[in-house]
């Protein structure tokens, strides 16, 4: 492979060591963050509940004040009702009286309304807040007892970052771009090796996504330093370790060439029309998928 190939699968290796450590450090820290959403959720409910309660207090203190003021207002009327001059005036003081009384009733009403309310909320903000503690205790221990861990693989996610930086700029920045924008998409899997999945037939899959490619994407990975995408999952490909030259290119070349005159037979097969030849057809076709167009990009 060209070198920039070369240190793509480089950048490719070290990305997936931190990407490694990285999740085994969030699976490690997840059921804390789990507890940790717990804990703030109820904390928030605990909050609003507070704030509904608050409210409600304001609101019985001056249904409270409401009342008492009328009281002493009911109670003068009554003086100056036993001091009425005659007994129009008396009367009238009594009238007032009771529409007093009236709307002393309503107030009553409301402000036992908003006590029971008061006394609901009390009740609420007092089993959350009993609930919020358990909750806290329960994320303090459960931080304690993956510290260690997560300290440890902390480390280990750190240490790897410096060699995927070194390989990140070796690779030229269009290649870097590429790769950066895939493993973005498909978490780290930017890159995707060769499988030629039959020893004797020249043939290559793509070992993402298992796509059939074209026979020379292997001689022009070798032979050239350009980028080459699978088809089907848009991985960069490349060659791996295990698929050296001499396993990947038969040496026989002879053996290629039947191989051809029966696709062009498969395409003139293709071409009739008569329907048992139709029939005969789809089941060629679907081994025929192996002629599966490629996409190059330099
Ligand atoms: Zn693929």
């Amino acid at each position: 492979m060209g070198p920039t190939n070369i240190a793509l699968v480089k950048l490719y290796q070290a990305d997936q060591k931190l990407r490694e450590a990285q999740s085994r450090l969030d699976a490690v820290s997840k059921n804390v963050r789990i507890q940790e959403r717990k804990s703030n959720e109820l904390s928030e409910r605990l909050r609003l509940g507070q704030t509904t309660l608050r409210e409600q207090q304001s609101q019985a203190a001056q249904l409270d004040l409401d009342l008492k003021t009328r009281e002493v207002k009911i109670e003068r009327l009554r003086t100056q009702q036993t001091n009425a001059k005659n007994n129009r005036e008396y009367q009238a003081f009594l009238v007032e009286i009771n529409t007093e009384k009236l709307d002393k009733g309503k107030v009553e009403e409301e402000l036992l309304n908003v006590m029971t309310e008061v006394e609901k909320l009390q009740a609420e903000t007092k089993e959350l807040s009993g609930l919020l503690d358990v909750e806290k205790e329960k994320l303090e221990s459960m931080r304690k007892e993956i510290n260690d861990r997560v300290k440890q693989l902390q480390a280990e996610v750190n240490s790897l970052r410096p060699a995927r930086d070194a390989a990140a700029a070796a690779v030229p920045k269009a290649a870097l771009d590429a790769f950066e924008r895939l493993a973005d998409r498909f978490e780290g899997e930017a890159m995707s090796a060769l499988t030629k999945p039959d020893r004797r037939r020249e043939e290559y899959a793509c070992n993402n996504c298992n796509m059939d490619l074209v026979t020379d994407v292997y001689n022009k990975l070798h032979s050239r330093d350009e980028l080459i995408f699978c088809p089907s999952c848009k991985c960069i490909l490349y060659i791996p370790d295990d698929l050296p030259i001499e396993l990947a290119v038969n040496k026989v070349k002879e053996k290629k060439e039947p191989r051809i005159k029966t696709s062009n037979l498969k395409a003139a097969v293709n071409r009739q029309t008569a329907a048992e030849d139709v029939v005969k057809s789809i089941t060629l076709e679907e081994d025929d998928d192996s002629s599966g167009d490629e996409q190059t990009a330099g």
